[in-house]
């Protein structure tokens, strides 16, 4: 499945941090993680990928770890 992601760069007078922001509207691989992504927020703005999250670690995957298909997340302006 592809990821579109978007990176949004907030910048103020003295600091600047950037956000990654993936399209609403994504075809997913299997429900599986459709519900996990959904139920989980599983997304993340820091790093841009979706992860698994256990408690405070997050493990960015860029497989499906329900189906195994790749997952790749492409670049947008
Ligand atoms: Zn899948």
């Amino acid at each position: 499945m592809q990821v579109y992601v978007r990176k949004d760069v907030q910048a103020f007078e003295y600091v600047s941090f950037t956000e990654f922001k993936n399209e609403e509207e994504l075809d997913f691989c299997c429900e599986k993680l459709e519900k996990y992504v959904s139920v989980v927020k599983s997304w993340s703005s820091k790093i841009g990928k979706f992860c698994i999250v256990e408690k405070d670690t997050l493990t960015p995957i860029d497989y499906c770890p329900f189906c195994g298909k790749k997952i790749d997340y492409v670049d947008v302006e």
